[in-house]
């Protein structure tokens, strides 16, 4: 049996993207730049896909820039606020703890330009608290950047409360919802959020597009020089087939929202369940304010890679952590902001499902990792110094 079980990493295609897409890989080629009809066609097409994508999270259609990816977006968005800020003496950038490395990484290299940065820490339960924004917020805060749902562990942070605080403070807030579009209700109003990002291949469409939401009154910063598409803020002729299915994509999973987090949660219950039942095993993450499809669990005494292996072997395709985090030694940064220590958070396993995913293919999960479970363990030598009492269990 096959299971997929990592659609926090990516997801497969639609066959709804697919058909919408398909005609602008074949007969309708056009550039969207050109004057001629044929070229006008494409250029009605992106102009199509922006107002959908506009209306999926209440925004304007003028305020949605087309870029390669969630990580473009991240980018751009927090250069947009920083050089914005810096114009005003405004150098201090506030985050969290567990972002993507989209984000952590440009506040890195911010900082290396003279900009400060404060992470909130994310408490035990993966959710940052106003409280402590409120405490990290100065006179020269230039950005707020907060992700909307986290993507180890599947943890939704209090975005609406944020952006409220924000607002009543003049400080621009930005939120990652790479994780959570498609899967929550999103409005960029009601939640007072000046700038979003979203990438495409999280819900459905294909991977190298996704989309920087900045509201009319935020400066955004061009990363990439060159033609005035994207009303002159990002170079580089449109992705049209892309961008085209990215928007049908998240247009359908905005319109089942409701009956996929139906059919998501009882298999993520019993994924949960089952897996609670493993001894000395923690969930991670706050049980309720999470996106429904999901789950991050530690193990004690084994190496979360091994797990992956000896689960590839019986067909399921899951991840330690972060895609991108493959191949490092270190434990993945989310855990850690947990409080976890580090034996326990290198024996994390993270499975993602979605509509896709079926009871059958939950059930073969639960049957296969229990097992796998056992026999890394009884390989293990801290596990074996744990069961003879030589070092204490953590959990
Ligand atoms: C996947 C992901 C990204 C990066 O998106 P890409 O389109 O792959 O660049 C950024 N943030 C979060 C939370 C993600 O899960």
């Amino acid at each position: 049996m096959f299971v997929y079980a990592d659609n926090a990493a990516t997801t497969c295609v639609s066959q709804t993207a697919l058909d919408a897409m398909m005609p602008y890989l074949t007969g309708q080629y056009g550039n969207p730049s050109s004057l001629y009809t044929f070229g006008q066609t494409a250029h009605e097409a992106v102009e199509d896909a922006r107002k959908t994508v506009a209306s999926c999270i209440g925004a304007q259609p003028r305020e949605i820039y087309f870029t390669s990816g969630g990580s473009e977006a991240d980018n751009q968005a927090i250069l947009s606020a920083a050089k914005a800020g810096a114009r005003k003496n405004r150098r201090h950038l506030i985050s969290t703890a567990f972002e993507h490395h989209a984000v952590l990484h440009t506040l890195k290299k911010l900082e290396k330009e003279g900009f400060e940065v404060t992470l909130l820490p994310v408490h035990e339960d993966g959710v940052a608290r106003l409280q402590d924004l409120e405490v990290a917020v100065r006179e020269d805060t230039a950005l707020v950047t907060v992700m909307f749902a986290n993507n180890e562990i599947g943890t939704v942070q209090p975005i609406a409360e944020i952006g409220a605080f924000c607002r009543d403070r003049g400080i621009p807030f930005h939120t990652d919802a790479v994780q959570a579009a498609g899967h929550m209700p999103i409005d960029v109003n009601e939640m007072n959020i000046d700038m979003l990002s979203l990438s495409g291949h999280k819900f459905h469409s294909p991977k190298g597009t996704g989309v920087l939401y900045a509201r009319r009154s935020i400066p955004v910063y061009n990363l990439i020089e060159g033609g005035g598409q994207e009303r002159g803020k990002r170079a580089g002729t449109e992705n049209v087939a892309g961008i085209v299915a990215l928007a049908a994509a998240l247009k359908e999973s905005c319109d089942h929202m409701a009956a996929n987090t139906a059919k998501i949660l009882p298999m993520r219950d019993r994924l949960l369940e089952g897996l609670g039942k493993i001894p000395h095993s923690v969930i991670n993450g706050n049980p309720e304010k999470r996106v429904p499809g999901t789950v991050n669990i530690c193990f004690e005494g084994l190496e979360g890679d091994g797990l992956l292996i000896l689960l590839d072997q019986n067909g399921i395709c899951a991840s330690s952590g972060s895609a991108c985090n493959a191949g490092s030694i270190d434990p993945s940064h989310v855990l850690l902001a947990l409080g976890l220590p580090y034996e326990l958070a290198h024996g994390s396993l993270r499975l993602s499902i979605g509509e896709y995913n079926t009871m059958e293919e939950i059930d073969h999960i639960l049957t296969v990792v229990p097992r796998v479970v056992e026999t890394l363990r009884s390989k293990s030598p801290l596990w074996q110094a744990m069961e003879s009492g030589q070092k204490p269990h953590l959990i």
